[in-house]
């Protein structure tokens, strides 16, 4: 299998950023997969795999070995005792894969509509939005190991599922090429509207009036609105989609992280101090970290260079021309803005490829 040399890969992220990788490989099949990993590893190239780009930040300075495009296509349905068994091939689109579910009235993904990327790439990041994750369907993942090229299996159970975390991206980080996941969906089953923003968009749309398949499409209009006003469906034309989504993880703090956040926020705005919000999480409670963001005195629509916040979600970190140079400082400032203004440490939630 040929690589090709010095290809640019921002076009390839949906944030555009970074220089080009000094090998850059697409494989169709898992042939072509075992072909390139073996021949990067004859020639001691490091391998970063890469599905549609919208969670991933390239250095300015490109990456140093192969870059490896997983664009295996194809689903497949099967009907079992518990539902349906919704299998799709890693490059499969993720969207395109929803909207195929939806048109056959399976219940599962609904609230998951207009998340760009590829089905690979979902079990990585346990992807989640308005009250649905990735875990709740994933029944089966089958992938590659990079250190043995054979096949192997994961149960829904061994994938180590957290909020936005997985074996994949823990403990295992970068050892496993996903070739197909298989998620469990329910025909007929009626729409997942646990998230308060999303209900109420849902019932202003009749959803709880509409029949089964009809309450999904609904539903599914319903969250492409909300992220539409976000800016969290990627459209190359909106300035403020050139992003990874959420560049920060929603921390969860312990009791005594959340006591030292109440007392900052006393000393911060003495006068009215504000109630943050807080959702029961394992291990403590969950805080919107936009929340803390725009408290630590950081707003929509701020810019360092071309870099910036977006100015329809302050998780978003947008670029506006700028570099990844300018992205990490501007990451870091809002790191160590929340860090001194109330004791609480922001993860990133894309993957920041190093050089
Ligand atoms: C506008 C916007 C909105 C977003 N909204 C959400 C949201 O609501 N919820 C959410 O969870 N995420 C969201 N994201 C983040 C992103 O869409 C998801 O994380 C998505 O699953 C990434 O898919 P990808 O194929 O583009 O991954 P990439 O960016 O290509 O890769 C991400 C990571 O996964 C690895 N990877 C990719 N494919 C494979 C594979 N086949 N095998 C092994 N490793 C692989 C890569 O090596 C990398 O480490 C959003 C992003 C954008 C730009």
């Amino acid at each position: 299998m040929g690589f090709r040399e010095r290809v640019p890969l921002a076009p390839k992220t949906t944030i555009g950023l970074g220089g080009p990788a000094r090998y850059y490989a697409s494989a169709a099949s898992e042939a072509e997969l075992r072909d390139a990993l073996s021949t990067a590893r004859t020639q001691d190239l490091p391998v970063q795999i890469l599905g549609g780009g919208s969670n991933t930040v390239f250095p300015d300075a490109g990456y140093p070995g192969l870059v490896l495009r997983v664009a295996l296509r194809g689903v497949a349905f099967e009907r079992d005792a518990g539902g349906v068994l919704a299998t799709a091939k890693a490059g499969e689109d993720w969207d395109a894969f929803v909207v195929h579910c939806l048109q056959d009235g399976l219940q599962g993904v609904e609230c998951l509509s207009g998340i760009p990327g590829s089905v690979g790439a979902t079990p990585i990041q346990n992807v989640g939005a308005y009250g649905q994750e990735v875990s709740q369907t994933i029944v089966r993942v089958r992938a590659i190991d990079r250190t043995t090229l054979e096949d192997v299996v994961f149960e829904g159970a061994q994938c180590g599922f957290a909020y936005r975390e997985s074996r994949f991206k823990g403990e295992d980080a970068g050892r496993f090429v996903i070739t197909e996941v298989t998620y469990r969906l329910q025909p007929g089953g009626r729409p997942t509207l646990q998230y308060p923003e999303l209900a109420r968009e849902a019932q202003a749309r009749g959803v709880a009036q509409a029949p089964p398949g009809e309450a999904l499409q609904r539903t599914r209009e319903a969250v492409l609105a909300l992220r539409r006003s976000k800016s969290m469906v990627y459209d190359p034309d909106d300035p403020n989609a050139h992003s990874v989504g959420s560049f920060f993880l929603n921390p969860v703090l312990d009791e005594a992280g959340y006591r030292t956040l109440r007392e900052r926020l006393r000393l911060r705005f003495p006068e009215d101090p504000p109630k943050p919000p807080s959702f029961a999480a394992v291990g403590g409670r969950k805080v919107p970290a936009a929340w803390l963001i725009e408290r630590a005195g950081f707003h929509r629509g701020l810019r360092r260079g071309g870099v910036g916040i977006s100015q329809n979600h302050t998780l978003a970190l947008v670029n506006v021309g700028g570099t990844t140079a300018q992205l990490l400082s501007l990451a870091d400032e809002i790191v160590q803005g929340v860090e001194h203004a109330f004791g609480v440490h922001l993860q990133p939630e894309p993957v920041i490829v190093r050089a």
